[in-house]
This record gives C-alpha cells, sequence and structure tokens, in this order.
C-alpha cells in the first residue's frame, strides 16, 4: 500500500498518555480534565438516554442543540447565526476540523498553516492530496509575521488555518493579528478556518477575539467549537462548526458521509444544559488560579516560563535543568525518572525545534496539580 501520509506516525498525546500509564506518572501531558463534569450535564444525559433519544439525531445536528448554540452566539457576540443553514453539529472539533479542510481543498491546492500548530491540520491537508505550508512563529512569542506569510501565498493557497487562542503556543490574537488576517485573506480571496476551541480560557481579564465577530472575516470563515472544552467532557466528543451558507452547504456534503449524525442522547443532554447554564462564564476563574499554581511551582522546580495567555496548558523552558536533552527525550526522561508527564514541542513543527520547550496541562484539580509538583521539587 502506497501510504497517503508516509510521514505519520502516532499522535504525541496517545504516545506520552501512554507512557504516563506505564510508568505511573501524573499524567499533565494530554489535554484532559481529571475533576467531573457538572452533575447537571450527567444527569441530562442520563434523562435524554431514559427518555428515549438513542436513535439517529438529524444530520446536521439536533435542531433544539442547533438553536441553543445560536442563542450562545447571539449572547457571546451579539450577533444572528441561522442555525438552519450556518451551524452543524459535529463528532468534536477534530471531525469539524477535517471535514472543513475536506469540503474545500483539492488535489494540489495549498493551505498554509501557522507553526506551533495542532497536530491534526497538515495531516488533514496532505489526506486531501493538498499541500500544508507551515510557517514558524518563533518562540517565546509566537507571533504571526504577516509580511512571511504573505510572500508564501501562490495561486494554488486556498486556505490559511488559525488557531485562536492557541494550542499550544498558549497565546490569544490581538485585534490588530485579526485585522492582518482579514487583509490577507481579502487581498488573495482566501477562506479561512479558525479552531476557536479555547475561546472560553483566556485569562488576565483579557477578550477573546473570534473571526465570526469580525465584519471581515466572517463571510469567509469555518469556526470550529468542542464542548469537550468548554463542558469539561473530552470524552464526549461533541463540536460544532459555524460558517455562511455556502460553506456550510459544501461542509454538509461531506459531514453526512463521514459521520452522518453525531451522539443522539448527548446532544439531547447539551441542548438542555445550555438552556440552563451559561458556566463556561466561570471558566477563566477556574482555570487561573490552577495557571498560576502550576506556574510558581515549576518556576520553583527551575522551569522558564512562557507566560500562559490561553488555553489550559504552560508552556515551560527545561534549558537550565537538562540541556543536554532534546525535548522529546527530556519529556520521556521527566515522566520515567520523575513521575510526571509532559508533551514536547518539537512534533508541532513541521521541522521539529530546537527549543527545549514542553508543555504541562493544568486542567486538574489542585491535588493532583500539587503532587505533580512534588514530585518535580527533586529538580531543583
Ligand atoms: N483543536 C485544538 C487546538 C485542540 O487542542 C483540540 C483538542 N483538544 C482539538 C482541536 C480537538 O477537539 P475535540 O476533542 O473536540 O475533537
Ligand atoms: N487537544 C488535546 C491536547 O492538546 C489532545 C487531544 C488528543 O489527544 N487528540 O492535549
Amino acid at each position: 500500500l502506497a501510504s497517503k501520509l508516509p510521514d505519520v506516525g502516532t499522535t504525541i498525546f496517545t504516545l506520552m498518555s501512554a507512557l504516563a500509564a506505564e510508568h505511573q506518572a501524573i499524567n499533565l501531558s494530554q489535554g484532559f480534565p481529571d475533576y467531573p463534569c457538572d452533575p447537571d450535564l450527567l444527569n441530562a444525559l442520563a434523562e435524554a438516554a431514559r427518555a428515549g433519544h438513542n436513535q439517529y439525531a438529524p444530520m446536521a445536528g439536533l435542531p433544539a442543540l442547533r438553536d441553543a448554540i445560536a442563542a450562545k452566539l447571539h449572547a457571546q457576540h451579539g450577533l444572528e447565526f441561522d442555525p438552519a443553514t450556518e451551524i452543524t453539529v459535529t463528532a468534536g472539533a477534530t471531525q469539524a476540523l477535517y471535514t472543513a479542510i475536506a469540503a474545500v481543498l483539492h488535489p494540489g491546492d495549498e493551505a498554509i498553516v501557522l507553526d506551533p500548530s495542532y497536530d491534526s491540520y497538515a495531516p488533514a491537508i496532505q489526506a486531501q492530496g493538498a499541500k500544508a505550508v507551515r510557517i514558524a512563529m518563533p518562540a517565546p512569542d509566537f507571533r504571526p509575521d504577516w509580511a512571511l506569510i504573505a510572500r508564501q501565498i501562490t495561486p494554488r493557497t486556498r486556505l490559511i488555518l488559525i488557531n485562536n487562542p492557541n494550542n499550544p503556543a498558549t497565546s490569544n490574537l490581538p485585534a490588530a493579528d485579526l485585522d492582518a488576517l482579514a487583509d490577507l485573506a481579502e487581498a488573495h480571496d482566501l477562506l479561512v478556518l479558525a479552531d476557536e476551541v479555547y475561546e472560553h480560557l483566556v485569562f488576565d481579564g483579557q477578550p477573546h477575539r473570534s473571526v465570526l465577530a469580525h465584519s471581515r472575516l466572517r463571510d469567509r470563515s469555518f469556526a470550529v467549537y468542542s464542548f469537550g472544552k468548554t463542558f469539561h467532557a473530552t470524552g464526549w466528543k461533541v463540536g460544532y462548526c459555524v460558517a455562511p451558507a455556502r460553506l456550510t452547504n459544501e461542509f454538509r456534503k461531506l459531514h453526512q458521509f463521514l459521520v452522518f449524525a453525531v451522539n443522539s442522547p448527548a446532544q439531547h443532554a447539551l441542548a438542555a444544559y445550555l438552556r440552563l447554564s451559561q458556566s463556561w462564564q466561570s471558566l477563566p476563574a477556574f482555570f487561573q488560579p490552577r495557571r498560576d499554581l502550576l506556574a510558581a511551582g515549576l518556576e520553583a522546580a527551575g522551569f522558564r516560563l512562557i507566560p500562559s495567555a490561553a488555553t489550559y496548558f504552560q508552556l515551560a523552558d527545561y534549558s537550565a535543568i537538562r540541556p543536554d536533552l532534546e525535548d522529546v527525550d527530556f519529556a520521556r526522561w521527566l515522566t520515567i525518572e520523575h513521575k510526571v508527564a509532559s508533551i514536547p514541542l518539537s512534533p508541532f513543527s513541521e521541522h521539529g525545534s530546537r527549543e527545549r520547550i514542553v508543555r504541562f496541562c493544568f486542567a486538574k484539580q489542585h491535588a493532583t496539580l500539587e503532587a505533580a509538583l512534588e514530585k518535580l521539587k527533586a529538580l531543583g
């Protein structure tokens, strides 16, 4: 078999979570909470299943859930989105990203990806016979260089992917970057795929700026979200894609043959829960103390921090601890010898990275973070 993805192995998240389990390390690698979801959400799921919502949901998503998502978008942005033509419920953000990429790209097309980038983007592009044109955003600021990006655009460029807030960079784009993105997209007639799964996880009182709220980006963008992030339920794998009708129409042509429809009881539960609760508003206050606890402990253990403006991750430079080790080896060493698992940064860039940086997840109970920091004290 001629591989369509000859350079792709098993994702770093799977590798590091497996290594953490094998060595009984505290798992701060793959991003998922270790505390329970809101009991109201769990009750809503049980009620939905018991009420008999156990058969196929409508292809584009349960109408009640799409209505609830439209109401949420209105509460967030003060804008109207048509649930019938602009909102599609997906099997997590991962499926939404893949579907948008597959809907847009033809073989030979090019899509711009800014590195470090979430690991599903480039393979999804390559699987379409298209080319991921990957442009580095250098550490430690990870800012997009719009002039450099503009120089990489060719007549085959169709799409630019943007991840804001950014995993793994932990950045939150200022308004000027969204304006620059809009200038570029307009000048070259590009579509935008905006991965905004961490929209609610922004700190220090900063706002998140969505492409959906940008007058010149909204009409050319797919925006992708994940209830896994917003409701601490990564295992549910339910998300959604918001895009103008002409883009949603193409998106759904693929969606119906990738999954047809998404988990029905979970959609009923999410629709009911969204009507009751605006719990996402408390996410910054929920996560910021965890970020600060982890950051202080990592610094005391000898790491140099790259400030986390957003997401539930903290980047840390370990060059004062083990400058001899590359990041993948450092993450393995820390897991095996010190029983704390992290994610190295190099798998998120096309040519790896020479930085000495790893990523820790702080979507954890305080006790878990404290136990990890206790183990890391031995480094100091
Ligand atoms: N995009 C980014 C940036 C992510 O970090 C993740 C994983 N949490 C996803 C997409 C995938 O989200 P989901 O679990 O809903 O598929
Ligand atoms: N998004 C999560 C992270 O960045 C992991 C998702 C996955 O395992 N694919 O850690």
